[in-house]
């Protein structure tokens, strides 16, 4: 088993809340890891065999819950970091679900269109004896996206000889995913960013942004913030950072993107992307130091650290990614006045449409996408409402605060499942 710490904030919490023992000894390592090797058949016939691994971090209120990513970084250790935060995030989304997460070391960029496909393929026959409906329900994350859901669950039909729409989420409509999951998780992080501002008596037109991480979840909280009014002055890829201070038409980016497969040049070749005649192209790490009212982080996990966060002047930061800001930046943006509006619950969206998901897959209804977008709405309002409430209550962050309630809900179903107390009763 790969050692796990947890993140001093729990260990804090576990002291405020009086955490009982035996949910503070649970919630202290993952419930499963399995490291598996992943077959790949090469389009010129050789075999290439990648490093995988599925962690289901806790299930105690439900089957474990977590995309699966594709990606040259990926460790076990990675995977449980994010399983763990899977488990905070469905936790205080009150889903009834656990956390897990799972991946292959891979890049591909390296790899031939069919090639994803069979490795896809090869990572769920690799994990298909611990997952399932019931079990562990994987979904896109990182370089996976719905085409590669539907491959792979396909492929579980095909080894478990049974139609089972629930095994994953994040699947094309037309195999049971659910309408609204693409934009789920960049709407969930609009509906947050709107309660924020809200209270605080902003509108968005007047609202500056900058979005470091022009991928799935990124580009359509982009292209969403931008129909709502927000001004989008600043967007980024792996390869490229833009920059207009008037702001740029994201969905235009989107379509120049999908085409050229590159944010690059996207100001030159056509000059609808922006709407002033000002935009640049800048370097990638000064996108997250610009003077704007809100910095999306919606990349991958450490963005922020101690060496950078004193360049941020954003008072306001949305994590879409998970992790964007490590523990060490988080405590000095936070001293720094900084607001941050915490991974946790502004990214909980996507999986939240998971879950609606998987209760269609269940119930065999369909859902219409205004009635995806009204529930989707109505839950993450009032959960970023009642994180809000708490941390303006109790004068702390809201990432505490979002934390200290997933914790409760957790502790209080180990409690409820027979704990020491019964024993010593
Ligand atoms: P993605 O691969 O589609 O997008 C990631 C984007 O970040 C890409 O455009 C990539 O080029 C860009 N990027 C990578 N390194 C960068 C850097 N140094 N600077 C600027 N841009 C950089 O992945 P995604 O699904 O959008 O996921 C992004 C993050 O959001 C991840 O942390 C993921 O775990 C999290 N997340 C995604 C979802 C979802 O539904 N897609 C849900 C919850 C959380």
């Amino acid at each position: 088993m790969t050692a796990f710490d947890l993140p001093d904030l729990v260990h804090k919490i576990f002291d405020d809340q009086e955490v009982t023992p035996d949910a503070r000894a649970i919630l202290a390592q993952p419930d499963r890891q399995i490291a598996v090797s992943v077959p790949l058949r090469r389009d010129d016939g050789s075999l290439a065999v990648f490093p995988g691994w599925r962690c289901q971090f806790n299930t105690t209120l439900g089957p474990a819950k977590g995309g699966i990513r594709f990606h040259p970084g990926v460790t076990a250790e990675e995977c449980t970091q994010l399983a763990f935060w899977m488990t905070i995030k469905c936790a205080l989304m009150e889903l009834p679900f656990g956390g897990g997460k799972g991946g292959a070391q891979v890049d591909p960029k390296d790899l031939s269109p069919l090639e994803v496909e069979r490795l896809a393929r090869g990572y769920i026959g690799a994990i298909a004896d611990v997952i399932g409906p019931d079990r562990d329900i994987p979904a896109p994350d990182v370089n996976t996206d719905a085409r590669v859901m539907g491959w792979m669950a396909d492929e579980f039909a095909k080894i478990t000889r049974r139609h089972e729409p629930a095994c994953i989420t994040g699947k094309p409509v037309c195999l049971g995913g659910s309408e609204g999951r693409t934009q789920a998780t960049g709407r969930g992080a609009l509906i947050v960013l709107d309660a924020w501002l809200e209270r605080e008596g902003r509108k968005p037109e007047d609202v500056t942004v900058a979005v470091q991480g022009f991928g799935n979840a990124g580009a359509h909280f982009a292209c969403l913030a931008h129909e709502r009014g927000y001004r989008i002055v600043a967007v980024s890829d792996s390869q490229a950072a833009i920059h207009d201070p008037d702001g740029l038409t994201p969905s235009k980016l989107l379509d120049y993107k999908q085409k050229e497969k590159e944010l690059s040049g996207a100001l030159y070749a056509d000059s609808s992307v922006k709407e002033g005649n000002g935009g640049e192209e800048i370097a990638q790490e000064d996108l997250l130091a610009l003077d704007v009212d809100v910095l999306v982080l919606a990349a991958m996990e450490d963005a922020i650290t101690e060496d950078n966060a004193g360049t941020v002047t954003a008072p306001l930061i949305l994590e879409i990614a998970n992790g964007p800001v490590t523990p060490e930046a988080d405590a000095m943006l936070v001293k720094d006045g900084k607001v941050i509006l915490p991974d946790v619950l502004a990214n909980a969206g996507g999986v939240t449409v998971s879950y609606y998901e998987w209760v269609q897959g269940r119930t065999g209804e369909r859902w219409g996408a205004a009635t995806v977008t009204d529930r989707l709405t109505e839950r993450m309002e009032a959960i970023a409402e009642a994180c809000f409430d708490r941390a303006g209550d109790d004068d702390i962050p809201v990432r505490e605060a979002a934390y200290a309630k997933a914790i409760t809900r957790i502790a209080d179903a180990i409690s409820s499942r027979g704990d020491r107390s019964y024993f010593a009763g």
